[in-house]
Parts: structure tokens; sequence; C-alpha cells
């Protein structure tokens, strides 16, 4: 059997042939104290292993659905992801443009590192501009980024790496942007996009339930304190 696909070690969109399947469902069980344990629904989990004809590489997809997401008409949707080749999963706080910068960047990492390389600087280019710097090139931006403590100064020091990519991508010779290089600028991009956009809520999460720890401390203390008086 085959399906058509994207593969994403070679880029092609080919049939893909389906060398195994393998499927896997798991009930949700509430107790009731006459009945004992009845199942109020199920997961269902499907293995798809493909093999591209191109590349002759192979990938892991899982199918899934629950019967606690049913629509209208009854219909059970699927939801597929790949799990191999390996795609960093995009964060969810980025601003769009930033986004669709880097979820191009993930996408052709295993197929051409030096698009890979481009798509990376314009994932910075467009924080930088989302964050409201204006340098005349990547490398001044960033700096700004760092002196106005939006980036620690430790990602500062990095962003020499990414100093001239776009222009070295360009004119990059076939093989000169290998896998560990794009490896280690995509690790970089991703810890600079996570301290921008989603350590500030993470931090501001952990205050919130902080305060809240405070409080009922507090209330506790109140109420103990009202305890005593009687
Ligand atoms: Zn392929």
């Amino acid at each position: 059997m085959t399906e058509v696909k994207v593969c994403l070690h070679c880029g092609n969109k080919t049939q893909m042939e389906l060398i195994n399947s393998h499927e896997h469902e798991e009930g949700e069980f509430e107790y009731d104290d006459e009945q004992g344990p009845y199942q109020i629904g199920a997961y269902f989990e499907k293995y798809n292993f493909y093999k591209c004809p191109v590349c002759n590489r192979f990938t892991l997809e899982l199918e899934e659905s629950n019967t606690f997401y049913i629509e209208s008409n009854g219909a059970m949707p699927v939801t597929t992801k790949i799990l191999y080749p390996a795609i960093e999963t995009s964060l969810s706080k980025l601003p769009s443009g930033v986004k669709a910068a880097y979820q191009a960047a993930q996408k052709v990492r295993n197929i051409d590192g030096a698009i890979c390389a481009i798509a990376i600087r314009r994932t910075l280019e467009k924080m930088c501009k989302d964050q409201g710097v204006t340098g005349r090139d990547l490398y001044t931006k960033l700096k700004q980024l760092s002196e106005k403590g939006i980036i620690p100064p430790i990602l500062d020091e990095m962003s020499f790496l990414i100093k001239d990519i776009g222009n070295q991508a360009a004119h990059a010779d076939e093989g000169e942007f290998d896998e560990h290089l794009i490896n280690s600028l995509l690790k970089f991009t991703s810890i600079i996009l996570e301290y921008v956009y989603a350590l500030p809520s993470e931090i501001k999460k952990i205050q919130r339930y902080m305060s809240t720890l405070t409080e009922e401390k507090e209330e506790k203390v109140i109420g103990e304190n009202r305890k005593d008086g009687e």
C-alpha cells in the first residue's frame, strides 16, 4: 500500500510505501461505588511506518483520535503528526510572522541546510522587528536586544555566529551547511525564542502560583488567630 506524502528527509512529495502499521487503544474509566469501574471513552493511536522511494529513508507517523472529541456529524477527527524525522515543536507563544519563519526553518532542516540557515536568519530578523529594534544588520539588532535586557548577554555573544549567515548561505557551496551546524543554529534560535516569548509568561505563571500559596497561608494564619481568640 502506498500513500502520497511529503518526505521530510528529501522534500519530495511522493508515493510513500506503508511498510507497517500498529494500532493501540486505551480506555478511560470512572468508578462508581455500586457498579464498579465503567468505561467513559477511549483514546486511539495508530503508528504508520513509511519508506520513501526517492531517498529510501523512513518516516514514523502517529494518528490520534478519541471519543471525547466528536464532531456534530458524528465523525471522529484524526490528528496526524510526524514523530520521525524529528521536527522541533513550534512555540505556541510566537507571533505569527516569527512562527511562520521558524516553522519554515524546521521544515527544511533535513532537506537543505543553506535554505534552513536563511529561514533561521529571517526568524531572528522578524523577532527583532517584533521587539522594536532597528539596527543595520542582524548582529547589531541582537546586540540592541541584549542592551535593552530582552536577551541575556550570553546569547548576544553567540550572535556573532549568525552574523553573516544570510550571505554565507546564499553563496555557500553544497555541504557547507552541514547537519551539525544547522542543528546548533536551530538550538540557538529556539533558546532565544523561548527566552523572549515563552519565559516571561512562564515566570508570571509561577509568580501567580506563589502568590496564591502566600494568600492561602495568610488566610490560614488569620483563621488560626481567630480560633486562638475564641
Ligand atoms: Zn525521501
